[in-house]
């Protein structure tokens, strides 16, 4: 498959990219590290006239330790870096965990964490050839009118399938994005609408340019648990971070659930707030898990079933929360 035409463009400063994404409307796309995009552009399934590539921006690329003990990471930090990074590792392990599952090594060199936010919704009639969508009709969330997941309705469920919203959002993480009309932060939850055709509150001309982990969310203890069919590589298809601040003597202060795979955005499992104030209790972890799966709702998107979905998510919760809860991991 070959890519459509395009003119580059290679902004160095982030005032420059914000004039070019001004000045080309929407004509034109960002481009960080690209290995979503480009397989994207190939399927047609994006033919932007314009790439404003980010890559120069160099201002984006930190990690960075604040006063108050909270992080800042930059949208152009790569993948690989974040899970590498040894303040990432020993405060906030749950990121950790997820940035080292995306994707390959060569994937996380190349990939970005803003690009990994921004990642375009996933279904299996939607990231294929053109070819191959044409055959069947297209669907309504590119050039179709009708869903084949739910045909008789007028929703796109493609699912949310990055690995590092669920881990930033169980950190209480806000997103911080630049456009035209100045520099905003919003929560993760607000940032991810939960439509895989709108996919994020990003207004037209906007940036992600970074985001911040508050300090209150450090030194919790963290771990990801994902599902995939190609170990070395895939996107996921179920995905659970756990978080969990504790006394010495096990007691939970408080918990964040987060999933990711099975819905157009990553969502917190509002149950999660029965743990807070309890020893380790594996039939609460059990009942904490089921009322997971009122919140994570796989349909028929990927090649997986969404029984086995449904299931392999209540597996992960709970396994999920008795691993924060019993080890200091
Ligand atoms: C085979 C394969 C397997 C993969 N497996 C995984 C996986 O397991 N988990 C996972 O999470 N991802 C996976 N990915 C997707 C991808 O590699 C990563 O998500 C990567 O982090 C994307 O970052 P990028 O910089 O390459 O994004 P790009 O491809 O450059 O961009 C992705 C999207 O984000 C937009 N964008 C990029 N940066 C910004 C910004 N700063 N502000 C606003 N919009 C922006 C782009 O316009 C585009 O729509 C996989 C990809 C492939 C090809
Ligand atoms: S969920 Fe429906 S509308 Fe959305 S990509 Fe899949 S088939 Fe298309």
């Amino acid at each position: 498959m070959t890519l459509p035409d395009f003119e580059l463009l290679r902004p160095t400063s982030l005032e420059e990219a914000l004039a070019a994404l001004e000045r080309c409307g929407p004509d034109a796309q960002v481009i960080a590290g690209g290995t979503d995009l480009i397989p994207s552009m190939k399927q047609r399934l994006f033919t932007p006239r314009v790439l404003v590539d980010l890559k120069r921006l160099r201002e984006l690329d930190y990690i960075c330790s604040e006063e108050d003990g909270g992080l800042g990471i930059g949208a152009l930090t790569k993948i690989s870096a974040l899970a590498e990074s040894p303040v990432v590792v020993e405060r906030f392990p749950v990121l950790h965990e997820a940035a080292k599952t995306v994707a390959s090594p060569l994937l996380r060199n190349l990939g970005t964490l803003g690009g990994n936010l921004c990642l375009d919704t996933r279904c299996l009639y939607y990231n294929q050839s053109e070819f191959w969508r044409a055959s069947l009709g297209y669907c309504l969330k590119k050039d179709g009118t009708r869903c084949h997941v739910a045909p008789g309705g007028q929703f796109c469920w493609a699912a949310f399938s990055g690995d590092t919203a669920p881990a930033l959002l169980a950190l209480d993480a806000r997103v911080q994005l630049a456009g035209p009309r100045g520099a905003r932060e919003l929560s993760l939850a607000e940032f991810y609408v939960n439509d895989g055709v709108v996919r994020v509150a990003k207004a037209p001309g906007e940036l992600v340019t970074g985001i911040r982990i508050p300090a209150a969310s450090a030194g919790w203890c963290g771990v990801y648990k994902k599902y995939r069919i190609r170990q070395s590589i895939d996107y996921p298809l179920a995905g659970v971070a756990a978080v969990m601040r504790k006394t010495t003597d096990g007691t939970c202060l408080e918990a964040r659930v987060a999933l990711t795979g099975v819905n157009p955005a990553p969502k917190l499992v509002n149950a999660a707030v029965l743990l807070r104030g309890r020893r380790y209790d594996a039939t609460l972890a059990e009942e904490v898990a089921h009322e997971a799966i009122r919140t994570g709702k796989p349909l028929r998107t990927s090649a997986s079933t969404p029984e086995y979905r449904r299931h392999i998510l209540r597996v992960f919760v709970r396994r999920a929360i008795e691993q924060v809860w019993r080890n200091g991991h």
